[in-house]
């Protein structure tokens, strides 16, 4: 009986593996996935923990993750300690070891990136949570998309030299979409736009194309607004003449509506930051449209 089931293990564990195997991708965010897909196209097969309409930087470390963590060849990830609450129990509960940190299947996207508000001098807890290597949420500006998508193709090359020419031809594909739209989408955002958010999550995005956040909803990064902050943002958004408040949409719009309801012409627009996020966006060429077309809509 007993060597009839490892025969049956056996035959299984040989049918189970195809004859030219896929790299097994685990990401962080959906972001992350969506440019993984574009470079790596049919040739990968990629997870992400954190889903669309979840905020990345709280996430429970399941451990189901951890189990599908053990078996990835690849573990993509933005770094700047968005995730630092919870992945590195899920990498820690893997014992995968290419995927520890420095390993062999350990990409982290951040370390490509020129960031943006990094805090100057000592942070304190009563800074809320502050990312002390700068604004994590870089992957909102299509133009860091380009770089992290080119890091990527160079790494799936590094493990998978055979396709190396499709990898190289996916990201061509995908820079060249970024570069054709980015006028257009200026120009659908217009010039001096202002508005208010409740998370710095879209600095990048804004930064790109050169729109002003007024205010933010949230006084420090994880800390709820208090009465004195809103009136506070009221009163920018009256004096600035702020039309639009964004607000992520895995955060609760409760405020933003309060203050919509003092400062005329104010509309709230609950938004998705992540691929995912909602039905219509699941790629990332089409989150960034996304997001024009909100910046547009007057
Ligand atoms: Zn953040």
């Amino acid at each position: 009986m007993k060597t009839f089931k490892i025969f049956i293990f056996t035959l299984c564990t040989i049918l189970s593996i195809p004859s030219y195997a896929k790299l097994n991708v685990i990401t962080t965010t959906t972001n992350l996935k969506s440019l993984v897909e574009r470079i790596g196209g049919d040739q990968v097969e990629v997870q992400s923990f954190c889903k669309g309409t979840q905020d990345p930087h709280y996430l429970e470390a399941k451990p189901s993750y951890m189990l599908k963590a053990a078996k990835a060849d690849l573990l993509v990830s933005i770094g700047l300690e968005l995730e630092v609450g919870w992945l590195p129990l899920i990498i820690r509960g893997s014992r995968n070891p290419k995927i520890q940190e420095g390993g062999s299947g350990s990409f982290v996207a951040g370390s490509f990136i020129e960031t943006l508000e990094k805090p100057t001098g000592t942070i304190s807890r009563a800074d809320g949570d502050v990312h002390p290597e700068g604004n994590p949420h870089f992957l909102l500006d299509p133009q860091n998309a380009v770089i992290v998508a080119e890091k990527i193709k160079d790494k799936l090359s590094d493990m998978d030299h055979e396709h190396s020419k499709y990898f190289l031809e996916n990201f061509k594909k995908f820079s060249n979409e970024i570069n054709s739209k980015l006028e257009q989408w200026q120009k659908q955002i217009g010039k001096n736009r202002k508005v208010i958010t409740y998370h710095k999550t879209l600095t990048y995005f804004f930064h790109r194309f050169g729109i002003k956040n007024i205010a933010l909803l949230e006084p420090k990064p994880g800390i709820p607004p208090s009465a004195g902050h809103i009136m506070e943002v009221m009163k920018n958004a009256k004096k600035e003449g702020v039309q639009l408040a964004l607000v992520e949409n895995y955060f609760d719009p409760t405020v933003a509506n309060r203050v919509a309801k003092d400062v005329t012409g104010l509309k709230v627009r609950l938004i998705p930051v992540s691929v995912e996020g909602e039905k219509d966006v699941p790629d990332i060429v089409q989150l960034y449209e996304k997001l024009v077309s909100v910046m547009e809509a007057k």
